[in-house]
């Protein structure tokens, strides 16, 4: 279909219809129940592979000026913000063995980032690196993690694997005791929550998982030792062997090329296929990003988020297609606003959507030879439903004789497993090894998810405080009754695909504050009327986009088909307005959140 047809309404109503026949095969009564988190019994498949022995220490029972849980580009950027305000003694708490977060979990064959590494990359101008790529591979910007943890001297007072436990204000030292899975009990005048989004590992619940006898484990905890090589590829260990990788997410996109390269022969068990766009990989040199002038990375980061908040620009400084479409995605991320006529807003996204989509659909119809396989791997959705995904190698990985695709949208997802394999329809697929690019549970972790024990002001428990009406805070970073607590990348604020440049910004927002709170010898806590002034804000100009959600294909996105979108509620203005708003109220309200009481015992 060209893009011309897909204009006419007749073409928009055979769209609408197949998009919703795709949906019905693919959603289930059981949602988001149906995968399996990490524990338990299953708790081996979140053992740090990355980490060697971990060494005896003591525990801790000193007192640090602020505590940052989580060591990914969040605590990094916390702790490097915080150094920058003279802040002394920062102690960032890590459960894996080294700083970096998903990239120092996620260390798969072929992974890189697809947000171009200009931009993702965060303190370049700091730092004085460029990327010599235009999407860096992990282990770059895992390295980059460390690049800043050290040059900020963060490791001075890190603890690594370890996680945080509890955390309770103490009213007489003025001060939240933290306590570790290592023992430690030791006090932080404030603490910087930095526990990600995606972190939480989750498994299909494919009846029969614990039967089979073959080699298994989930992308984030890549197995070297049995698959050989590393993540630029060389897995000499599955020569000759039959593997199975479940999932054709962002993940399973990178790595499927990969496998496809050293095993014996490669099934992909698919239930619904990504959109997969043009990648365009190169070289860059200092001059084709403008690295000639102090700044030139901050603009450019700008320049991006301004273009995917839907913010007009000059000119588009990154030029690939999450630029092209930011159209078609910001404007559906739960913080965009409300367009002013909605029939036209929704008529004019419909057909900009389906020339999206069929473009997408040309594309594997132009890569995959065999017309079978192609017709499977079209995406029938539209493109926000889901994360798209870039990829040169992709779909070129199904015309080689040793991968075969393997449709389960009918069955929804893998019927069962034996202790031989997988069965989908009538065919058991005998497998040497399975790996689960499966993804990750959403919402699970930040102190909002009341897995981390957290105790306020007269040992109130957050959890019973945002029970009946859900989380309360000043601009998603704080709360009244849990003083000096501040949280970074999560509720109520706004995100973006560059999710470093987020966390940039508000790591340079909570360094601000502590700064102003130690500076006057205050704590920072907003008072109710803030947090309800704030909430206002949120829910007057939240955005419906139940409209579109409703009719997507199943998803973390729309919480497995639930029709709604997942996430927290956010600034109804974007990313990009959203800083600027932290920006000014820094410069002209901070002291509301200042509050001077009589002096703490340190
Ligand atoms: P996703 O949740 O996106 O994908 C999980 C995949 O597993 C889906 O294809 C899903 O199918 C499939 N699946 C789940 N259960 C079954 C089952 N029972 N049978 C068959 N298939 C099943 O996880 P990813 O790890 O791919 O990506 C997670 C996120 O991480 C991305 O959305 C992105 O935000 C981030 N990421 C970013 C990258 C980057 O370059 N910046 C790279 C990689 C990841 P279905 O769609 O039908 O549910």
């Amino acid at each position: 279909m060209s893009n011309s047809e897909a204009l006419s309404s007749q073409a928009l109503a055979e769209l609408r219809r197949r998009y919703h026949l795709e949906r019905e095969r693919r959603v289930r009564p059981d949602g988001a129940r149906q995968y399996l988190s990490a524990e338990a019994r299953f708790g081996y498949y979140a053992d740090d592979p990355y980490a060697g022995e971990t060494s005896e220490r003591r525990p801790l029972q000193d007192r640090v000026d602020v505590a940052v849980i989580g060591g990914g580009f969040g605590g990094v950027l916390a702790g490097a913000r915080l150094r920058q305000q003279g802040i002394g003694r920062v102690r960032v708490i890590e459960k894996g063995g080294d700083f970096g977060g998903t990239w120092y979990w996620n260390r798969y064959p072929g992974i890189h980032c697809d947000i171009e590494s200009h931009v993702y990359l965060p303190m370049l101008d700091e730092t004085g690196y460029v990327p010599e790529w235009k999407y860096a591979p992990g282990e770059e910007i895992r390295r980059h993690a460390v690049r800043i943890a050290e040059k900020f001297d963060l490791y001075a007072d890190a603890l690594l694997s370890t996680a945080v436990t509890s955390l309770t204000w103490d009213e007489t030292s003025g001060a939240w005791i933290v306590t570790t899975d290592r023992g430690d009990e030791f006090r932080a005048t404030y603490v910087v929550t930095a526990t990600g989004t995606l972190t939480e590992l989750k498994l299909p619940g494919i009846p029969g998982i614990e039967d089979f006898k073959g080699h298994t484990f989930h992308t984030s905890r890549w197995d070297y030792g049995y698959t050989g090589g590393t993540p630029d590829g060389g897995l000499t260990g599955l020569a000759g062997k039959r593997v199975g990788v479940v999932g054709t997410g962002a993940t399973g996109v990178q790595v499927v090329p990969k496998l496809a390269e050293d095993a014996g022969h490669l099934y992909v068990f698919q239930r619904t296929p990504s959109t997969v766009d043009v990648r365009g990989n190169c070289r860059t040199t200092s001059v084709d990003v403008g690295a000639d002038h102090d700044g030139w990375a901050s603009e450019r980061r700008d320049n991006f988020l301004r273009i995917v908040s839907g913010e007009q620009v000059e000119k588009d400084l990154v030029a690939d297609r999450w630029t092209e479409s930011a159209g078609l995605l910001e404007k559906l991320l739960p913080g965009y606003r409300r367009p002013e006529d909605r029939t036209a807003f929704e008529a004019a996204y419909e057909v900009a959507d389906a020339a999206k989509m069929n473009e997408i659909r040309a594309r594997v119809e132009q890569i995959v030879t065999d017309r079978e396989t192609a017709e499977k791997l079209k995406p029938w959705y539209r493109y926000a439903c889901k994360r798209p995904t870039f990829s040169d190698l992709y779909l070129q990985a199904f015309n080689r004789d040793n991968v075969t695709l393997v449709d389960t949208a009918d069955t929804h997802g893998i019927e069962r497993m034996t202790e031989h394999g997988v069965v989908v329809g009538d065919t058991e697929y005998a497998l040497d090894c399975l790996i689960f690019a499966t993804g990750f549970s959403v919402g699970v972790s930040g102190i909002h998810s009341g897995r981390l024990p957290v105790h306020g002001r007269d040992g109130v428990a957050l959890r019973d405080a945002w029970q009946e009406r859900g989380p309360r805070t000043l601009h998603g970073f704080t709360s009244n009754g849990f003083p000096n607590l501040i949280q970074l990348g999560g509720t109520q604020s706004a995100s973006s695909v560059n999710f470093t440049h987020v966390l940039d910004e508000h790591a340079v927002h909570a360094a601000a504050l502590v700064a102003a709170a130690e500076a006057k010898g205050a704590v920072v806590e907003p008072s109710r009327e803030a947090e309800d002034a704030w909430l206002r804000i949120l829910t007057e100009g939240a955005p419906d986009h139940e409209w579109f959600h409703a009719e997507c294909t199943p998803g973390y996105y729309n919480g497995e088909g639930r029709g709604r979108p997942n996430g927290p509620i956010a600034y109804p203005h974007g990313a990009f307005a959203f800083h600027q708003l932290l920006k000014r109220w820094r410069g002209e309200s901070m002291d509301e959140v200042l509050k001077v009481s009589k002096p703490a015992q340190r």
